[in-house]
């Protein structure tokens, strides 16, 4: 039988009442003769409390027992998904990563998924079981400990089995009906596109589009995965959501197709580094090694051979990158005379394809931000995209100025 992989979202199984809605359309999908592989999320707001525990009990914490706490939420939803399957008579069975298994690296809290071995699953599909309700998020290290995928990563675990399984779709659900050209809970004027090329799509995720994590574009772009994102609140309809395409396939788009903003940013500022050969690798090999996520960086010129060196990081790794800067000035591997750090910026990104072909997109993004008196601390730019830092308070109103101007509202 085909084979189908349907992923739920925290607020599509945020209570008893949705985990009953979410399992009446996948025996649907079932009635129409699908195997389904159905992958869970964490109840809404789970995974949050979950982290929050973690970082009261132990504010550096050790990644092996934050994903032993926060891979959790999805063990109950994926039970509970399939004891409602169960009291419809869809022959159901729960899997936590490990019991698949879902063979991960050992990077605790973003792990990558190496292996998905089908034997078990296609096992108990063929003794008649129909649908494989899988926790999503988590897997397993070759140590043999628990591991997660990073935030957002059961879109990861969605895409992951629909390749391994050769699914015939990977259908995301979520609790908005689509991808939009931006978050439509900071725009009402946004969009719902009906179809987005991958590359754009992998932009606008790891940009901080958090409808699809990144990891889930890529892989889905890799292994030709069919991915549609749509709505578990709408009413079932094989043309509804976004389907996220091939470049190719895509008729007409706009110069810009997206903006994307990412809100929780931290710009952290080495005050006076020497600016010797190696100076980069000894400030931000620490800062890997500590398992922060550096993003943009800009060295400032030098003066009497110091110079200044910027980056920002997701602010909830400020206190690991404080402390690693800190140890390495300690052990005389660098040395600056201040560490000065913005907790209050955010990232806002305009995305699209037709960057490559059209001139003056980032000089057009630079006057409607200096229209509206936002000033930009960093910025960085790719063949398909322009990024600026900007104080937090701004970002609102640079994303829906930037939408405004793009002419992001209608349709080329
Ligand atoms: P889930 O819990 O289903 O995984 P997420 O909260 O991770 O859902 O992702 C869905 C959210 O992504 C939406 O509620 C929306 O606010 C946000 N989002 C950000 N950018 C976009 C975009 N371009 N299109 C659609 N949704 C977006
Ligand atoms: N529950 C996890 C999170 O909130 C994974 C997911 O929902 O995709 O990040
Ligand atoms: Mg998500």
């Amino acid at each position: 039988m085909p084979i189908l992989v349907m992923k739920f979202g925290g607020t599509s199984v945020a209570t008893i009442d949705r985990i009953q809605r979410a399992a009446k359309r996948v025996s649907l999908e079932v009635a129409k003769g699908y195997d389904v592989i159905v992958i869970v999320s964490a109840m809404a707001g789970k995974t949050n409390e979950l982290v929050g525990w973690v970082g009261e009990t132990s504010p550096l914490y050790d990644a092996r027992e934050y994903d032993a706490v926060v891979s959790s939420g999805e063990n109950v939803t994926a039970g509970l998904m399939a004891l409602r399957l169960q009291e419809m008579d869809v022959p159901a069975r729960s899997w936590q990563g490990w019991q698949v298994p879902v063979k991960t690296t050992s990077a605790h809290g973003s792990a990558r998924i190496e292996a998905i071995p089908t034997d078990n699953i296609l096992k108990k599909f063929a003794e008649g079981m129909r649908v494989a309700v899988v926790a999503g998020f988590q897997g397993v290290s070759p140590e043999g400990r628990i591991t997660t995928l990073g935030r957002g990563g059961s879109d990861t675990t969605a895409v992951a089995f629909a390749a391994a399984f050769d699914a015939e779709r990977c259908d995301i659900y979520t609790d908005v009906d689509g991808v939009y050209t931006t978050d439509p809970r900071l725009c009402e004027k946004a969009r719902k596109l009906d179809r987005i090329a991958f590359e754009e799509m992998l932009e606008l995720a790891s940009l901080g589009a958090k409808v699809l994590q990144t990891r889930s574009v890529e892989l889905a772009m890799r292994y030709k995965v069919k991915l549609r994102v749509l709505s578990s609140f709408e009413e079932p309809s094989d043309a509804a959501g976004t389907l996220v395409c091939d470049e190719e396939d895509i008729v007409e788009s706009n110069v810009i197709s997206g903006i994307a903003h990412s809100r929780d940013e931290a710009k952290m500022t080495l005050i006076s580094v020497a600016d010797r050969p190696g100076i980069a690798a000894a400030i931000f090999g620490p800062l890997a090694e500590a398992g922060v996520n550096v993003d943009m960086i800009v060295q400032n010129i030098s003066e009497d051979g110091r110079t200044d060196m910027t980056f920002s990081c997701p602010t909830d790794q400020v206190l690991r990158a404080q402390t690693a800067l800190e140890a390495a000035r300690d052990a005389g591997h660098i040395n600056f005379h201040d560490l000065d750090c913005d907790n209050g910026v955010a990232k806002v990104s305009a995305v699209g394809i037709g960057m490559r072909s059209h001139a003056g997109v980032a000089a057009k993004m630079f006057k409607v931000l200096a229209e509206e008196r936002i000033n930009i601390k960093v910025i960085t730019t790719s063949e398909i995209k322009i990024s600026v830092l900007i104080d937090r308070k701004y970002m609102e109103l640079a994303v829906q100025a930037l939408h405004d101007a793009f002419g992001l509202d209608k349709a080329a």
